[in-house]
């Protein structure tokens, strides 16, 4: 039985996409035949073709590239408990069946609500059941490596959430830069309403009930069905840290 893997990650690099630059220093075969050599008082010409091993130095956040959040990204406790680090999860929530969720638009379309997720399962004729890892498609990746990618793109509402995660999801995925809404929405919000609940309200439900956002995905679009396929999202296991990469992949009977 063959497998078509779709890919459903962005490239990590020094990109415009990421607010904090991703930073890689390459150390060439040349280089790499010095610092290899140099315990045993050799330099590159010991090596064939004057050349070794390379490597390279990464710097980045927790939170750089395609990347799943954690129970304590969004607080220090969940449901009463000590919220769980990025390495404390289970890897049954992140090797599962996946349904894609239509929801094209921008930051002027407003964040995808519980009634528009409840009509879109309807038309795919697919009822949610635990551990789905739900991904919706907004195509704000479109925007990727521009300023606007920052700002214009819908984010989920906390009703909508929760809605999910009550039917035992613990995994969403957002082909944008953040689940909640724009930085710029949910604080003019806030300065009219002076509610806390405006200030990432998705994002704090996780100190209610525990679930994983995965952050800028891409090309959720080129999933070519709704549902009906297996979607992995190991995220590295970083040490007492709130989120962790993930090379997110769909996974397609053929
Ligand atoms: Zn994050």
């Amino acid at each position: 039985m063959g497998m078509r893997l779709i890919d459903l990650s962005v490239t990590m690099e020094p990109s415009a996409g990421e607010p904090v630059p991703v930073e890689i220093e390459y150390v060439s075969h040349e280089d790499g035949a010095d610092i290899l050599g140099r315990p045993a008082g050799l330099d590159r010409r010991a090596f064939p073709g004057g050349m070794a091993l390379s490597l390279e130095h990464v710097k980045l956040t927790s939170h750089s590239g395609t990347h799943i959040d954690a129970p304590v990204h969004y607080g220090p406790t969940c449901a009463g408990e000590r919220a769980k680090t990025i390495e404390e999860l289970p890897l049954e929530w992140f090797f599962s069946e996946g349904v894609v969720l239509d929801c094209p638009g921008r930051n002027a379309d407003g964040p995808v609500s519980k009634s528009e997720i409840v009509d879109c399962l309807a038309r795919i004729g697919y009822a949610i059941k635990p551990l789905d890892i739900v991904l919706i498609r907004t195509d704000a990746d479109e925007l990727w490596g521009r300023p606007e990618y920052f700002t214009d793109f819908r984010g989920v509402t906390k009703e909508a959430t929760a809605w999910l995660v009550e039917r035992g999801v613990k995994v969403i995925g957002i082909d944008s830069f953040g689940f909640d809404p724009p930085f710029h929405r949910m604080l003019s919000e806030y300065c009219i309403t002076r509610d806390p609940g405006a200030l990432w309200p998705a994002h704090l439900y996780g100190r209610e009930r525990e679930y994983c956002q995965i952050e800028r995905m891409s090309n959720i679009r080129e999933i070519p069905i709704k549902s009906g396929f297996l979607v992995a999202c190991f995220p590295i296991k970083l040490k007492r840290c709130g989120a962790g990469w993930s090379r997110v992949v769909a996974m397609v009977k053929e």
